[in-house]
C-alpha cells in the first residue's frame, strides 16, 4: 500500500507558547521501501513519525494510505488501523514491565482479541535470538534483548509497514548494530516497508532513499 503524506504542518501549543514542529512535509513512500529520515534533536523527525503512523494528529495535511486518509476518521478507528497495519519501534523499547517477553510480544493481538500464530511467534523469537527469553519480565532482559522483543511486538500482528523511531539510541554500538542488521533482513525477508528515523548517518546510509528534516522542514537527499 501507497503512503501518501501530504503537506504535513504541526503546532504544539497556543498563543505566546506556538512551536511549530513541523512545516508542509510532503512524502510518498512507496511498498517496500528502506527509507531514513535523518536530522538534529529537535527538528521534528518524532512529530513526523507519529503523524504518518497515526499516533498523533496533524494541525493541517493529511495522511493517505491508499485512498484511506488515515486522519478523517475517529481516534478508536485510528487506533484499531494502527494495531492492525502498522509496526512501531520506539527508542525507549516502551514494554509494560509488569508483563513478560512473550506478553509484551502479543499485547497487540489481545487487544484485537486475535489469536496468535504459535508457529509465527516461535519463528520471530528464534530469529531474533528470544527463544529462552519469552518468559522473563523487561527488567530482566538486556537494552538489545529488550528492542529485540518490541521488534516481535511490532511485527506479531503481520503489518506492512515498520516504523522505528532512534531504534539504537538507546543501545551501545554492537547490539544498535544487531538491531539493525535484524531490521534490514526482516524487512528483506518479509518484503516490509520500513521507515527508521536517526541521527547515525552510517544507519541513514543503509536505507534506498534518504530524507533529511532542520526545523521542521523535509527534504529528500537526492542519490549521488
Ligand atoms: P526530534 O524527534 O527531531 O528530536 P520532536 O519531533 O520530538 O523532535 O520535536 C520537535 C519540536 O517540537 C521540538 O522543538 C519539541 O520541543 C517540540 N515538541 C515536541 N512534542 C511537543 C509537545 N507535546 N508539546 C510541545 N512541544 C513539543
Ligand atoms: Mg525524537
Amino acid at each position: 500500500m501507497e503512503i501518501q503524506v501530504k503537506d504535513i504542518s504541526k503546532i504544539y501549543g497556543t498563543k505566546e507558547s506556538q512551536v511549530a514542529a513541523l512545516a508542509h512535509a510532503s512524502m510518498t513512500i512507496c511498498e517496500g521501501d528502506f527509507i531514513s529520515i535523518m536530522g538534529p534533536s529537535g527538528s521534528g523527525k518524532s512529530t513526523l513519525l507519529h503523524i504518518i503512523s497515526g499516533l498523533d494528529r496533524p494541525t493541517s495535511g493529511s495522511v493517505l494510505y491508499g485512498d484511506t486518509d488515515i486522519h478523517s476518521g475517529k481516534d478508536q478507528e485510528l487506533s484499531a488501523f494502527r494495531r492492525q497495519k502498522i509496526g512501531f519501534i520506539f527508542q525507549q523499547f516502551n514494554l509494560l514491565p509488569v508483563l513478560t517477553a512473550r506478553e509484551n510480544i502479543m499485547m497487540p493481538l489481545l487487544l484485537d482479541k486475535k489469536k496468535v500464530d504459535a508457529d509465527y511467534l516461535q519463528e520471530l523469537s528464534e530469529f531474533l535470538g528470544l527463544k529462552n527469553r519469552l518468559s522473563h519480565l523487561p527488567h530482566e532482559l538486556s537494552g538489545g534483548q529488550q528492542q529485540r522483543v518490541a521488534i516481535a511486538r511490532a511485527l506479531i500482528a503481520k503489518p506492512d509497514i515498520i516504523f522505528a523511531d532512534e531504534p539504537t539510541g538507546n543501545l551501545d554500538s554492537r547490539s544498535g548494530g544487531e538491531v539493525m542488521k535484524m531490521l534490514c533482513s526482516i524487512r528483506e525477508k518479509m518484503n516490509k516497508t520500513l521507515v527508521v528515523i536517526t541521527h547515525d548517518s552510517c544507519i541513514a546510509k543503509m536505507a534506498d532513499r534518504r530524507f533529511t528534516i532542520i526545523d521542521g522542514e523535509l527534504s529528500e537527499v537526492s542519490a549521488s
